[in-house]
């Protein structure tokens, strides 16, 4: 069993580790980059200082920066130390002489420590190029702000060593060191990512063999570019370049400025190629070199960032457009697109599933085609708004007729798309089938405003209307008149032949009312045996409506189950509505009337006071 004291260590012993620790290997990689840093300077110092002061042509400081920027900067220590010491003994053996050598170690490191530090202060991840933002701040803080500044540096020491002028050597210096890390920090940046070897498994084998040709091709070319001296071919290795960014991407990019730079070098220190056809000496051709491959950086980088960018914007587009097309398909609403003057552009499939129709039909089409006429008002409304109001939804019900003729309710929430200056351009509209819903919705509105017995309008149904009427005859409208009707002794009905014949008797005034009065007035069943009916006419008419009710139900035939004759008889109040009195005032007033029907002897109308 473990002991819960002993205090386990769960790191792997350092014997198994394959090296002491990772500041040993922290060392073990600077000394490398410090060897190569010595190779790089000792070259370029001993063939490159044409002037006899500070050399043309400088590529160390690409590589330190590039091996700075991929490090946290509390690991820049040993890289700088192994360099700075790669520096001075380069320039002590090689350049200026000791004497210089480590005022010039330091402008050197400091070059590549603030290129570093400037471009992972500005973009933290700085070293995939796969924005223009991140090609240009490289190229104007790495390629020319910080040697300019580190070319004054240069200058003094060159001139304080060996008396040259002092703007010669600026030129020379910022020239070489600009251009040598506008080449040369990208590709090596990449490499250090560990970026082609991730690249290569990601292209596969055909990738592979694609990258290649294309490469093998841009040597063929470069180096019969460069090994004639007879034609300024210098543009041709720009065309399998570009083919090469456009099917590689940003590791086409670099790779092939690399292939030209050592090809274009090498074979211009032979004096041969275009380069060497210029008169002025190895300065100025050397010289001329790093520009034209500074040139080539330049035209690829950005071309390879922007290139990387678009394929991103391609893959989230495909992502998007696979997401739209799965909604579209599993969707049972409609999603509509309309020109800005209503004419259907787009109708999703789901249009034959709702509506029966198959989407080429609509198109070209305007709404109203399939509008009930009613609602296209509302319709034509919400697109109105929607086109003068781009930020919002708007909502609106309507009837639409299917493919068969028969209609439905449908909803649709619509807003405006827009250009890039924020004119409309059309509208899109999810559109919904309502029709169960607003069956539904139908039927509880029936529900609560119907007497259930007779099929009449209930209490509620009634104050509604008549509180609608009260008001529109108070703005001076047409007249009208309620009465109250209440069964006579409809207890002793009830009483003597049961409830149930109560209840038809009931039903059997309804029916008396609803066949004599007019279709626009209304009745209502007010609660047990007593009504009201609000009769849109003068209160001469009226008092002819009611009594002809009274009649008819008194004459009305009603049995019950032997066959034996009820006999029922109705007492009524009538009361004209005036303007100015409240629909309480116009019950109360029939009521009061028909108080006096019962106690005038029942079985007749009697109008208010
Ligand atoms: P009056 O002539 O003074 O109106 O005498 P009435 O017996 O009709 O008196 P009242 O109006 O006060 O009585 C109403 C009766 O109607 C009471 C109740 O038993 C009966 N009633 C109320 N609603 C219903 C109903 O829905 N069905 C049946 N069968 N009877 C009802
Ligand atoms: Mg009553
Ligand atoms: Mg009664």
């Amino acid at each position: 069993m473990y002991d819960p004291l002993s205090n386990l260590d769960y790191r792997v012993p350092m014997a198994l580790l394959p090296f002491r620790s990772t500041i040993a290997r922290g060392w073990l990689a600077a000394a490398l980059m410090g060897v190569l840093y010595f190779a790089l300077a000792a070259f370029t110092i001993r063939f490159t200082r044409f002037d006899g002061g500070v050399a043309f042509v400088w590529v160390s400081t690409a590589l330190l920066l590039a091996r700075l920027i991929l490090l946290p900067t509390a690991r820049w220590g040993p890289p700088l130390l192994c360099c700075g010491v790669a520096s001075v003994v380069a320039t002590m053996a090689f350049g200026l002489g000791t004497g210089a050598a480590l005022p010039l170690a330091t402008i050197n490191l400091a070059e590549a420590a603030a290129g570093a530090w400037c471009l992972k202060r500005r973009f933290p991840t700085i070293g995939s190029f796969g924005s223009l933002a991140e090609v240009g701040t490289f190229i104007v803080v790495a390629g020319i702000a910080i040697p300019a500044i580190s070319a004054l540096g240069g200058a003094a020491c060159a001139v304080a060593a060996t008396g040259t002028g002092f703007w010669s050597n600026w030129v020379n210096w910022f020239t070489g060191h600009g251009l040598g890390t506008i080449t040369f920090a990208p590709l090596l940046i990449l490499a250090f990512r560990g970026e082609p070897i991730s690249m290569a498994r990601e292209a596969g084998r055909r990738g592979v063999g694609e990258a290649m040709v294309l490469l093998v091709i841009l040597t063929g070319v470069t180096g019969f570019v460069f090994v004639q001296t007879k034609l300024p071919l210098l543009f041709l290795p720009f065309l399998p370049m570009m083919i090469a960014v456009f099917r590689l991407g940003r590791m086409g990019a670099v790779v092939s400025t690399a292939i030209v730079a050592t090809i274009g070098t090498a074979l211009t220190i032979k004096d041969l190629g275009p380069i060497s056809l210029i008169v002025g000496g190895d300065g100025a051709r050397a010289q001329f070199l790093q520009f034209y491959l500074a040139t080539a950086v330049l035209i690829v980088l950005p071309a390879a960032a922007e290139l990387k960018r678009r394929r991103q914007m391609l893959v989230s587009l495909q992502a998007t457009s696979a997401l739209q097309q799965l909604i579209l398909d599993r969707t049972s609403d409609i999603i509509m697109r309309l020109e800005v003057d209503g004419t259907i552009i787009y109708v999703s499939p789901s249009i034959s599933r709702v509506g029966g129709y198959a989407p080429e039909q609509l198109v070209g089409r305007k709404p109203h085609d399939l509008v009930m006429a009613d609602d296209v008002d509302a319709v034509v409304t919400a697109h109105r708004r929607a086109l003068a109001c781009p930020s919002e939804t708007f909502i609106v019900q309507y009837r639409a007729m299917r493919e068969g003729g028969e209609l439905g309710w449908f909803e649709t929430h619509t807003r405006a798309t827009v250009d890039e200056e924020d004119r409309p351009t059309g509208v899109v509209s999810i559109i919904h089938e309502i029709s169960e819903r607003v069956a539904a919705q139908q039927e509880l509105q029936q529900m609560a405003t119907t007497d259930a017995l007779t099929g009449l309008k209930n209490r509620r149904a009634f104050d509604l209307a008549l509180g609608d009427v009260v008001e529109q005859v108070g703005a001076n409208e047409r007249p009208g008149c309620v009465t109250i009707f209440d069964l006579d002794h409809f207890k002793t009905v009830n009483d003597r032949f049961g409830h149930a014949i109560g209840d038809l008797v009931i039903t059997e005034f309804a029916d008396v009312l609803r066949s004599t009065v007019r279709g626009n007035d209304i009745v209502a069943r007010f609660g047990g045996e007593e009504f009201v009916v609000l009769l849109d006419a003068t209160l001469d008419q009226a008092t002819v409506v009611c009594e002809r009710v009274r009649a008819r139900f008194e004459q009305r035939m009603i049995q019950d189950v032997t066959g034996q004759r009820v006999f029922a008889t109705v007492s009524a109040g009538l009361a004209p509505i005036v303007a100015g009195h409240s629909a309480a005032a116009v019950l109360k007033a029939a009521d009061e009337a028909l108080y006096r029907s019962k106690h005038g002897g029942r079985n007749r109308l009697t109008l208010a006071a």
